[in-house]
């Protein structure tokens, strides 16, 4: 089942030749979400086919500029398509008034309604579910109050082994018993059992999206277990103290958290544009988490 995401922007602050700033798309069982919307996300969502008008759901992480602008021109450009579903946007309340008071003074009227969500930015909070994901949002640390986001798939259904289905010769409500977790009395007298008859237990997969942050270990405790965390590397560890005086974090920081949460794998992003080699953050986090890999634009990351 599907579950992945895909990078449309990952560099820091400037828009650069080489990169876009933040904006990502993840697809958690074919449902869209668009993280952050910094400028230029939904030119690069047209080069990569991405069907915007799916996304129902938009997270903003913070207010600097590189992670909302593009906002305005996605709302408008939805609105130019003839949107009709509502589309929900989760950030800070001053988001709210920012996106209203564009839209009034330009006299825009939307096809569609856009109800917000307002994040407290103080404590992890479930912020969105549905019956296959949910979304925890949780406090990061930075220059302003930003908000990182986990997306945890629901516990899917086990399904009935082939073998017992030939077997026993199940009759439809006796295998929505047994997904359910009923115990049943078969037709020969001999008990089911959930165990006896299912699949085992899948696990749930889980992905972080942990925008702009000095090094943060509290957020370790929500994360934990995740099987993919992006995580911002704007610095390198030799620019550690501009990297502390910025709110940002180093690669090796960035691996440090990876490392505590017990990820399955880390992608960095967020790349400040001093610095000419991508590899370099790789190489430099990979010492501390091997599992690491570095952030490409228009590339899908699969979460497993
Ligand atoms: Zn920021």
């Amino acid at each position: 089942v599907t579950f992945h995401t895909t990078i449309l922007g990952c560099g820091a602050a400037l828009p650069t030749k080489r990169n876009n700033p933040s904006s990502q798309v993840v697809n958690v069982h074919d449902k869209l979400f668009l993280v952050d919307c910094g400028e230029g996300t939904q030119v690069r969502m047209r080069d990569l086919g991405v069907k915007f008008q799916k996304i129902n759901h938009v997270f903003i992480s913070h207010l600097h500029g590189d992670h909302y602008l593009g906002i305005f021109g996605y709302i408008s450009s939805m609105h130019l398509l003839g949107r009709k579903p509502d589309l929900h946007i989760y950030g800070s309340a001053d988001l709210e008034q920012l996106v209203r008071i564009n839209l009034r003074l330009s006299h825009t009227f939307l096809s569609y309604e856009l109800i917000f969500h307002e994040l407290q930015f103080k404590t992890p909070e479930k912020i969105f579910e549905d019956r296959t994901v949910e979304v925890v949002s949780f406090p990061l640390k930075h220059r302003i109050e930003c908000a990182g986001f986990l997306f945890r798939e629901k516990p899917l259904p086990r399904n009935v082994k082939k073998s017992a289905l030939k077997m026993y010769d199940l009759q439809p409500t006796e295998i929505v018993k047994l997904k359910r977790g009923e115990t049943i009395r078969h037709i020969s007298g001999q008990q089911l059992t959930q165990d006896d008859a299912c699949e085992p237990q899948r696990h749930s997969r889980s992905y972080a999206y942990c925008s702009d942050t000095a090094y943060n270990e509290k957020m370790v405790e929500t994360i934990a277990g995740v099987n993919l965390i992006y995580h911002e590397a704007t610095f390198l560890e030799k620019d550690k103290k501009r990297a502390k005086e910025t709110f940002h974090s180093t690669a090796k920081q960035a691996a440090m958290i990876a490392q505590k949460a017990r990820a399955g794998k880390l992608l960095l992003g967020h790349f400040s544009s001093r610095y000419s080699n991508p590899d370099d953050f790789a190489t430099e986090a990979s010492e501390v988490f091997p599992a690491t890999e570095i952030a490409t634009e228009g590339q899908t990351y699969l979460v497993l």
